[in-house]
């Protein structure tokens, strides 16, 4: 590892991908709008998965900051048999085929959510279907709120155990799901005046043919950008993300991934500058 991945990543004052308490996120969208004014943020997106829930309060939170909010969300897509994530930015939250796609995502979260507490209790973690009937009159349950639950119940040590152990897709409490197409999710986006972004590209199992393959399909859906600066990148993953966008002709995005507590590693607004020989998807943007 050398000196620039070893050190904290510099503070930018973008950051395009970030989730509050209503998906899987530790902050309200109030709280996460101050730690992003904190932060020293000046243009973020709030995308929650599969919601535009936080959206409303965010926008309240942001004008009072003085801080450039993008609309924005994270949905779960399926391609080839995958899950893939495609961020949205610059969504109208109540477009109506982005709001019935929502609808239809938030059903398949609640029968999965059953499903894996079902399988939970099957593998001898005790009740979890009260539990998750009561999580989810509440909001949302994602696979990161039964790992949460795993590890204070004293079952898995942390969250990574917890999705090694049981949530990870083949592992015991794994419940698939079939998202909507990643063709249809793009479509949903632009039919909301957004623009689609691959998220973390380097985060699905594939060789890197088979990214290629869905960069190459991305694109021909409508697709825009990579993310190539998240949280979690290295100097190595930026570079190959980089060069992926150059040979696909995609612009680039940046964005912490910012979880809050559950993942205490990213930081809001801890980033990788883009390379100088990236077209920021920001400039996509500025259409209003
Ligand atoms: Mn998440
Ligand atoms: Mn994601
Ligand atoms: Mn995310």
């Amino acid at each position: 590892m050398n000196d620039i991945q070893a050190s904290r990543p510099p503070a930018s004052t973008v950051d395009l991908h970030m989730h509050t308490t209503c998906s899987d996120g530790s902050l309200t969208p109030t709280k996460l709008i101050t730690a992003a004014a904190q932060a020293g943020l000046r243009t973020i997106a709030v995308t929650d998965h599969d919601t535009v829930d936080g959206l409303r309060e965010a926008r309240e939170a942001a004008d009072a900051h003085g801080i450039q909010l993008i609309p924005g969300v994270e949905l779960s897509a399926s391609w080839e048999r995958r899950t893939v994530h495609i961020v949205g930015l610059g969504i109208d939250p109540s477009a109506p085929a982005l709001e019935d796609a929502i609808g239809q995502m938030q059903a398949l979260r609640r029968e999965r959510a059953l499903a894996i507490a079902q399988r939970l209790e099957k593998v001898g973690a005790g009740e979890m279907q009260a539990w998750t009937a009561d999580q989810l009159s509440r909001g949302q349950v994602t696979r990161s709120h039964f790992a949460q639950r795993l590890v204070a119940l004293g079952l898995c040590k942390d969250g990574k155990q917890a999705f090694k152990r049981y949530l990870a897709q083949g592992k015991s409490a794994y419940a698939p799901v079939q998202w909507m197409s990643m063709e249809n999710a793009i479509g949903c986006l632009q039919a909301a005046g957004g623009v689609a972004i691959l998220a973390h590209p380097l985060t699905y199992p594939l060789t890197r043919n088979g990214r290629h393959r869905l960069i190459r399909a991305f694109k021909a859906a409508g697709g825009s950008a990579l993310e190539v600066c998240s949280g979690r990148a290295t100097a190595d993953s930026v570079q190959t993300c980089s060069a992926d966008a150059l040979q696909f002709g995609l612009h680039a995005s940046l964005g912490s991934d910012y979880h809050g507590a559950s993942q205490p590693w990213i930081q809001l607004g801890r980033l990788q500058p883009l390379p100088s020989t990236q077209q920021s998807v920001l400039g996509l943007l500025d259409r209003s």
